[in-house]
């Protein structure tokens, strides 16, 4: 099995790689909707949260500990930012390549629309 982010992470299709190390890849999502928005991926293929096992915790945190880092390196630290992972239909997930967005650089407004 192989992902669109699987790919990306190995380099076989191209992406603007922000940060890489042995557990996760970022990159710049291709149709932003944010001045930054920035993907988190596992370089493993976890296809959603509801696919974590407890040998996933340490990538797990890590995501969250990448997000820290390359908010700094963006410089949207200190004005802040939103960290958002979809999952399944209703969450509105598209490619079943877990991933964390990262996104800033404006004023981001309500979290979700509410009805
Ligand atoms: P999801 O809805 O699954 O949480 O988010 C998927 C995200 O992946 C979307 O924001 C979409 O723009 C992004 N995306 C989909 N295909 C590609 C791609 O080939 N390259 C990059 N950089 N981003 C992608």
């Amino acid at each position: 099995m192989t992902t669109i982010f699987a790919k990306i992470i190995r380099g076989e299709i191209p992406a603007d790689i922000v940060y890489q190390d042995d557990l996760v890849t970022a990159f710049r999502d291709i149709n932003p909707a944010a001045p930054t928005h920035i993907l988190i991926v596992p370089n493993k293929i976890i296809p959603t949260v509801n696919d974590l096992t407890a040998d996933d915790e340490k990538v797990a945190g890590h995501m969250l500990f990448v997000a820290k880092i390359i908010a700094e390196q963006e410089g949207i630290a200190s004005d802040g930012y939103r960290l958002i992972i979809n999952c399944n239909q209703h969450g509105g997930q598209e490619v079943f390549h877990l991933h964390m967005h990262l996104m800033g650089g404006r004023p981001l407004g309500p979290m979700i629309v509410r009805r």
